[in-house]
C-alpha cells in the first residue's frame, strides 16, 4: 500500500512498479516525483500510518535556519532514498498537532516512521550523504527488528483496543 499525498487515498502497488510512474488511482497524482512530500494532518494517516513504505519526516520551520540550511540535503536525499523510503517535510508551523503528538522538542529533527510506529529519530542539521546513510541504517535495523518476531507459527494475542 502507497499513500497518496495529494489525496490521501491509499493505493495498492506492486513494489516492481513503484520504480515507475505509478499513479494515484483516486487523483491521479505521481505517487513519487522526486521531492519531499507535505505532510498535512489531512495526509498523514495515508503516508505514515497505512502506506507500506516507511516515512522519512523532517520537521522544520521557516525561521529556523539550520532547517533552511538543510533543505536541499533532504531534497537530494529523496532522489537516493526513494522508492524504498518515502521522504516528507513537516512545517511545525503549519500543523503543530503533528509536532506536539510526536513531542517534537526541537528543529531539525528527522522521524523514521514505519506503519504509523517510531523506529528511529535523529536532531540536528545533516548533509545528504548523513541523511542516506543514517536513514538506510535505521531502515535496516527496522527489518531486522521485524524479521526476529513474532516467532514462526505463533498468534498475535487480541488487543484491547481496536
Ligand atoms: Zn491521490
Amino acid at each position: 500500500m502507497v499513500g497518496c499525498a495529494a489525496c490521501g487515498a491509499t493505493n495498492r502497488v506492486p513494489e516492481a512498479r513503484m520504480s515507475a510512474d505509478a499513479r494515484c488511482g483516486r487523483c491521479g497524482v505521481a505517487l513519487r516525483d522526486g521531492r519531499p512530500a507535505i505532510l498535512t494532518g489531512e495526509n498523514f494517516l495515508a503516508l505514515g500510518e497505512r502506506s507500506d513504505v516507511p516515512l522519512l519526516i523532517d520537521f522544520w520551520a521557516p525561521w529556523c535556519g539550520p532547517c533552511r540550511a538543510m533543505a536541499p540535503a533532504f531534497s537530494a536525499a529523496t532522489a537516493e532514498l526513494e522508492p524504498a523510503l518515502r521522504l516528507a517535510k513537516l512545517n511545525t508551523e503549519v500543523e503543530p498537532g503533528l509536532a506536539e503528538r510526536f513531542g517534537i522538542q526541537s528543529i531539525p529533527t528527522l522521524v523514521l516512521l514505519h506503519k504509523g510506529r517510531e523506529v528511529a529519530r535523529h536532531s540536528g542539521a545533516m548533509a545528504t550523504a548523513s541523511i542516506v546513510a543514517w536513514a538506510q541504517r535505521a531502515f535496516s535495523n527496522s527489518l531486522a527488528g521485524y524479521r526476529q518476531s513474532p516467532c514462526p507459527g505463533s498468534t498475535e494475542l487480541p488487543h484491547d483496543r481496536t
